[in-house]
């Protein structure tokens, strides 16, 4: 099936304005009789619940977490981009249109991208209306830094906790809302299954994580904003309770999945140590506004980085990039940092390399660089015990953002029916690769300023308060995630969740990372069923159903993890090309760059589900670039 993206027509600059007049309106007595469902109380969800309560609907909030306030989006440390301009610095709403298309190595849609960069100038105001402390220079004007893919400052940011301040204002708008009665906040509740009847989203099934009861919800329209799938990998930057879940089994109710197979690794994480890790630890890109990325020119060499003089230091980023140099974007950062490590002139394990401040703390001072990076030069500090102001940070790559979601059109609508997904959960505007600072931009531009519109046209053309939980798809719902559960706790096996997840992990990373060849991802399509095959006889989930089981809970994820992790291989087998995030080494420039195939693969891949061992289902949404000519991606 060819998708059609709906994305309207007209001149670009104004494609989200004609679009927005021509879209229905609920009147505003009507819309107290709608009910929306909103899964995820992160940045996307936190923002669209806020806002659609504002406006009147009645919202379902869920969330796994005991707050909704606890959600992932409260980790996110550097900043959130806008074409504001502040800096009088060259930087326009087509600037940012433009790094944003080319960040993603032109494998994002043009219209939905263009309205991104339009609706970034209004996330600032509206979170500085809510009070968002963003730092100030010295006369009282919003503070702006560089994140990788940019030459210009457009990067917003309150110190290192960006996502907290941000999830902060939301909170605040979404409690307003909680007081009103708009708002039902369902927390330590998971969505376990999406209800459709008739074709259209009317529900959820949840497992109440602390009284174990299994139990359904219906509404007029159901909004998931459950973020990203990175932890498929194990070892990542996300916290621990993010997972597919939500977005897979709504995968496995007919909802697309799009390009599950571009991922982000981020270059600037501490290094693994071993096998004991649960999860890795991001150090802020905006580290390298200041940090110097370099490795030893000698391989193997053993001394310590005082130890080796500055003509003896690779800052490779600088030198194949000099107009970017450690800003340069991440994928390409990551892939860098990879290619000197692979050659032996790795630091530490030898998987790392050098984020050095030396330079930066002689020329501003230590006090300034405290003050903007203080809190993230503690956290290395207490995870590694070294201090960062006195010698180099040391990074490597790790997992750290989904491209890749639940498909949707331009009115952020997937395939089904009154199921909306807003935030990293959808397959969103960053094409191949995001850009640093994109994703908070992203999620608040989808729940404050786009599903109010888009919903409420969906909204507009349905009878409200139809759906009960009494029609033969919410009962078949039910029993099914509660067999599901049984059959989980019946098997004790010998393994636990976390070996599986840290063997598909291992698999994933080796054959599905940062480099992926056809011999390696057809490796990992024999390995990951032979493991799922596995992990139905020989986990061991002990506990029960009927109260809080933690090991419970994770195995469902994992289970979703190990259907998913196949489908990641699938989609990065048949993309026989390299962009962004999605590098196979069978496709690569002389100089070792991304080689795209814009004649064959300038499209979404979005799947759909044929059945567990059951071949999935390939729809193709072509890529139309009307404004912006196809060109190859470089930064040097
Ligand atoms: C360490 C780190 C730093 C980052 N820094 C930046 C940055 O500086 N700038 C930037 O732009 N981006 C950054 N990012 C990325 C950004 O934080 C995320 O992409 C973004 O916050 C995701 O927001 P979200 O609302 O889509 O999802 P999340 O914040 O992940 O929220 C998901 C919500 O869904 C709920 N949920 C999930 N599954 C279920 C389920 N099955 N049932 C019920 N509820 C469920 C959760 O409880 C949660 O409330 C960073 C990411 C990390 C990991």
């Amino acid at each position: 099936m060819i998708l059609d993206g709906k994305c309207p027509k007209g001149p670009l600059a104004e494609k989200w304005d004609s679009y927005r007049h021509d879209l229905k309106l609920v009147n505003p007595a009507n819309k107290r009789k709608y009910s929306i469902i909103v899964v995820g109380t992160g940045l996307a969800g936190a923002s669209a619940a806020a806002t659609l309560a504002e406006l009147g609907f009645n919202i379902e909030a869920f969330c796994y977490q005991d707050s909704p306030r606890r959600a992932h989006s409260i980790a996110a440390q550097g900043g959130i981009n806008a074409a504001k301009n502040y800096r009088n610095d060259g930087d326009s709403i087509h600037r940012l249109f433009y790094d944003t298309i080319k960040g993603g190595d032109f494998r994002a849609r043009e219209a939905n991208v263009y309205r991104l960069a339009q609706i970034s100038n209004h996330i600032i105001d509206q979170c500085v209306a809510q009070g968002v402390p963003f730092a100030r220079d010295y006369a009282g004007y919003l503070e702006n830094r560089s994140f990788g893919g940019a030459q210009v400052s457009r990067t917003f940011f309150a110190r290192g906790q960006t996502g907290q301040q941000l999830l902060l204002g939301a909170y605040q708008a979404f409690c307003r809302q909680v007081q009103a009665g708009r708002i039902r906040v369902r927390p330590r509740t998971e969505m376990l299954d999406l209800v459709v009847v008739d074709g259209h989203a009317k529900g959820i099934t949840v497992r109440d994580l602390v009284t174990g009861e299994i139990r359904c919800h219906a509404a007029d329209a159901v909004v998931l904003a459950s973020g990203g799938y990175v932890n498929v990998f194990n070892l990542s930057t996300n916290a621990m309770g993010s997972s597919v879940t939500a977005a897979w089994r709504a995968h496995k109710k007919g909802a697309f999945f799009a390009n599950p197979c571009y991922t982000q690794i981020h270059p600037t994480c501490i290094p693994v140590t071993g096998d004991h890790q649960s999860k890795l630890t991001l150090m802020s890109e905006s580290l390298r506004n200041d940090g110097r990325i370099w490795v030893p020119k000698k391989k193997n060499d053993s001394r310590t980085p005082d130890q080796i003089p500055d003509g003896e230091r690779d800052y490779y980023l600088e030198r194949k990039y000099p107009s970017f140099g450690n800003l340069a974007p991440r994928d390409i950062a990551s892939r860098a940092a990879k290619e000197v490590c692979d050659a032996g002139h790795g630091v530490g394990s030898g998987r790392g390399v050098y984020l050095d401040f030396a330079e930066a703390i002689a020329r501003l001072g230590e006090d300034t660089i405290r003050a903007r990076y203080g809190n993230l030069f503690e956290m290395y500090q207490r995870i590694t015990g070294e201090e960062a102001y006195r010698q180099p940070m040391r990074i490597y790559p790790a997992p750290h953002y989904a491209m890749g979601g639940l498909w949707v059109d331009y009115n952020l609508q997937s395939n089904l029916p009154g199921l909306f997904v807003l935030g990293e959960a959808n397959f969103s505007d960053h094409g191949a690769n995001r850009l640093g600072a994109s994703a908070l931009m992203q999620g608040l531009a989808d729940g404050y300023f786009i599903i109010p519109y888009t919903i409420a046209d969906y909204l507009a053309r349905i009878t409200p308060g139809q759906g009960g939980t009494d029609a033969p798809e919410f009962r078949a719902s039910l029993e099914q995630i509660g067999a599901t559960a049984e059959r989980l706790l019946r098997i004790n096996g010998r393994k636990t969740v976390n070996d599986f997840h840290r063997e598909l992990g291992h698999i994933l990373w080796e054959d599905v990372g940062m480099a992926r060849s056809e011999a390696g991802l057809n490796q990992a399509l024999r390995q990951i069923p032979a493991l799922r095959e596995e992990f139905w006889n020989n986990v061991r989930v002990p506990g029960r159903g009927q109260d809080l089981n933690q090991e419970l809970e994770k195995a469902g994820r994992v289970a979703d993890f190990l259907e998913f992790g196949e489908l990641m291989a699938v989609d990065a087998l048949h993309r026989n090309e390299s962009c962004g995030g999605h590098f196979r080494v069978e496709h690569q420039t002389a100089e070792g760059e991304a080689l795209r195939d814009d004649k064959n693969f300038s499209y979404v891949a979005a799947w759909e589900y044929g059945g567990v061992n059951e071949p999935s289902r390939l729809h193709k949404e072509p890529l139309a670039f009307d404004d912006i000519e196809l060109s190859v991606r470089s930064y040097k």
